[in-house]
């Protein structure tokens, strides 16, 4: 497939106003010979009302109506694999490997989001019938179903290319939620981002849907995204990137006439706890799997392990050694993109510099012109970290602190000092449960997901996942962006009172068409209402 470098509205093609710009890559620094160029603010806009004029029809769309889009979409992502593979490997430097099984995923989420769909359920429809003979007064009938929210904007990740980008989570959901999509590209990856639009343009045509469903806009320099999120349409934003990006487009959707959700999942450096007894078992082998789970996309996971917390002995000197004997054969490896690289090879000097941090070991030197990071690691008296808040701060790449500490009162000095985090890992035998009961109801104010004996890199597609947590690991830690609850983002509920069974949603009716499960006068039930 040829490579336009348009921008996606309404079911057409059209060049960006504004400026233009090379895809590169990060390994060889070639310039893509095609130019894409930036939508402008008018272009923004006009994607924002075609949403919202799709929007009309497509929030009234069934259940299975929007299922067999998702699975049109992830039919015709399958079919165009290989071009998207080559693409992706070219504008990312991510292995053939990694953007194969990543595409698997992408796919893997639009048929999970189908296949709640099918059941139907994902409402949680709740009757409660009326009471005509309630003293002192009558109890009127109350049904609550879930609406879509409006159109929505989804901020592409610069990490995945994929699975959270144009065709990933964000979208996903939003479109099985009833909610047209507006995808404001990453710059990293405009090639990628023009195929997988045209798997979904392509879809949208079969399923002969409303063209405004979706758009994609390339924007780069602010414009549009600051558009897009202030457009009066636009009614929820999703976005995966960094603090200060995130931030600045939180405070313009709160900051709105009409303020919106912003579902930003930003910055977390996901501590590791290894206590004592567990480490003093295996100090060797979490060394070597620790490796493993740091150097994973060369660091550029929002669920990379960034610090490791032990208290001072003989097993976190052993656990020091292996880190230090193992490192220094580890191979640099090429970041997503050179802007990334330069941050992280500045957090990594910034870290060399200071006073109370000692540097463990280093990875082979890095090729700074093929934007190849080097494995760096440091290690700080708990004493010290707890002195320095920015110690905390994520360093986007594959840098870890190691915390060491006195005593485990520190060590649970250091967990009460956390901020917000995606994931806390432990590393507890049995004799540590009594330091980990300690741990856990501090770690549970503060983390999206605790782990035991793992890392928290691998996100599993499950109904019970939550990825998100507390600020500023994500700004709504109410809500998860994997897993079929990430719907629940885009929706919101609707309350019906004494409204006639004929004018009700199906799910809401009498007769419960579907038969789904719903709960009825405090029972769930499948069964129809006589
Ligand atoms: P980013 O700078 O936050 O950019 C992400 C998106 O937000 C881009 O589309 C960007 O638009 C937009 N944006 C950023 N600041 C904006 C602002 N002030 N106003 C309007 N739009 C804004 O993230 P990135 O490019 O992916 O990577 C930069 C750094 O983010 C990394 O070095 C890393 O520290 C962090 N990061 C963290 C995670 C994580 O999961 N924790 C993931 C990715 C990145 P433009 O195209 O206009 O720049």
């Amino acid at each position: 497939m040829q490579i336009s470098g348009k921008v996606l509205i309404k079911g057409e093609w059209l060049l960006g106003a504004g400026a233009g710009f090379n895809a590169s890559n990060p390994t060889t620094l070639q310039k893509s010979s095609e130019t894409f160029y930036n939508a402008d603010s008018a272009q923004a806009q006009a994607a924002a009302t075609a949403a919202a004029q799709a929007f009309d029809l497509y929030s009234q769309y069934s259940d299975l109506q929007k299922a067999n889009f998702l699975r049109t979409i992830a039919t015709q992502l399958e079919k165009i694999r290989p071009e998207i593979v080559l693409r992706a490997t070219w504008e990312t430097a991510l292995g053939e490997m990694r953007i194969n099984g990543e595409l698997g995923r992408t796919i893997g989420q639009l048929n999970m989001f189908a296949q709640l769909l099918d059941k139907g359920d994902w409402k949680r429809p709740v009757i409660d019938l009326a009471q005509a003979d309630r003293q002192p007064l009558p109890k009127p009938d109350i049904r609550l179903t879930q609406v879509p929210l409006g159109p929505v904007v989804v901020f592409a990740a610069s990490n995945f290319p994929l699975a959270f980008s144009v065709a990933g989570g964000d979208t996903a959901s939003a479109l099985a939620a009833g909610c047209p999509v507006i995808v404001k590209t990453h710059s990293a990856h405009p090639g990628t981002s023009e195929l997988v639009a045209s798997a979904i343009l392509a879809a949208i045509e079969q399923c002969d849907l409303p063209r405004g469903v979706f758009a994609m806009l390339h924007g780069g320099g602010r414009t549009v995204g600051a558009t897009l999120v202030t457009a009066a349409q636009v009614k929820a934003v999703g976005f995966t990137g960094s603090i200060s990006g995130g931030r600045a487009l939180y405070d313009l959707a709160v900051g709105r006439r009409e303020p919106i959700p912003f579902y930003g999942e930003l910055g977390s450096t996901n501590p590791v706890f290894l206590l004592p007894q567990s480490l003093a078992q295996k100090a060797e082998q979490i060394a070597a799997s620790f490796i493993g789970a740091l150097t994973m996309g060369v660091g550029q996971f929002c669920t990379s392990p960034g610090i490791l917390i032990a208290v001072k002995g003989n097993a976190l000197e052993r656990l020091l050694a292996s880190l230090a004997e193992k490192t220094p054969t580890l191979a640099a490896a090429t970041m997503l993109t050179t802007g990334i690289c330069n941050s992280y090879q500045q957090a990594c000097e910034q870290r060399a510099a200071m006073p109370s941090l000692k540097q463990i070991a280093c990875g082979e030197s890095a090729d700074s012109e093929a934007s190849q990071a080097q494995v760096q690691l440091f290690s700080v008296d708990a004493s010290d970290y707890l002195k320095q808040a920015e110690l905390e701060e994520e360093v986007f790449g594959p840098a870890t602190l190691v915390v060491c500490c006195e005593d485990s009162a520190q060590l649970l000095a250091v967990a009460n000092s956390l901020g917000g985090h995606l994931t806390a890992a432990l590393f507890a035998d049995e004799e540590d449960q009594n330091l980990a009961g300690q741990l856990l109801p501090i770690l549970q104010q503060r983390i999206g997901r605790i782990l035991f004996d793992g890392y928290g890199t691998g996100v599993e597609l499950s109904s019970a996942m939550s990825h998100g947590g507390p600020y500023p690991s994500s700004t709504a830690g109410q809500s998860t962006s994997v897993g079929t609850r990430a719907i629940e983002r885009f929706t919101r509920p609707l309350c019906y009172q004494n409204t006639p069974d004929a004018l009700l949603p199906a799910e809401l009716k009498n007769a419960n068409p579907n038969s789904i499960m719903r709960l009825v006068n405090n029972r769930w039930t499948t069964t129809a209402i006589n």
